[in-house]
């Protein structure tokens, strides 16, 4: 497999595997609440992602211990990971883990939200009718879409004529 392809695909396994309910089904019920209230607490102090591995460092709950290094990453046969802390050690998926799990997808939506503003922005400078152009070539290349799109044009109409 050419070493691009396999990038991609790892990062979007990293990706597909990274959601809620796969964390909390993978760690249990206890850990993952736990890491929820480490994410909460903010003690997620960054978090990168890059080729199908997610690193991020976490702040203890104790002082004047150094900030656990936390580190999640795809293997053939499943998850992988790593963390400083006590439960790390003994290689056992800890709440550090989930919590820089979380964080990363609060940032992905935060970025995808960013992402629609600018698109928003975007889309108010250009006029009506090059907005209803560029919509129909978008609708014949994509069934979905146009089906959508017929569905806004008719509820917005039911809406104006109400
Ligand atoms: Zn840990």
């Amino acid at each position: 497999m050419p070493a691009l392809y396999r990038l991609a695909m790892l990062e979007r396994g990293i990706a597909s595997i990274l959601h809620r309910d796969t964390i909390a089904v993978i760690v249990g019920s206890k850990t993952f609440e736990r890491g929820e209230a480490c994410f909460a607490a903010r003690r997620v102090l960054e978090v990168q992602v890059s080729a199908g591995e997610l690193r991020g460092s976490v702040k203890p709950q104790e002082m004047g211990r150094a900030n656990y290094k936390c580190r999640i990453w795809l293997r053939e046969e499943g998850v992988a990971y790593e963390c400083t802390c006590p439960m790390g050690i003994k290689l056992m998926f800890c709440k550090h883990a989930v919590a820089i799990a979380l964080a990363h997808l609060d940032q992905e939506r935060a970025d995808a939200e960013k992402g629609l503003t600018i698109l928003r922005e975007a889309l108010s400078t250009i006029t009506q009718p090059q907005l209803v152009d560029g919509l129909l070539q978008l609708a014949r290349r994509d069934h979905d879409l146009a089906t959508d799109l017929k569905r806004l044009a008719l509820d917005a109409l039911s809406r104006r004529d109400s």
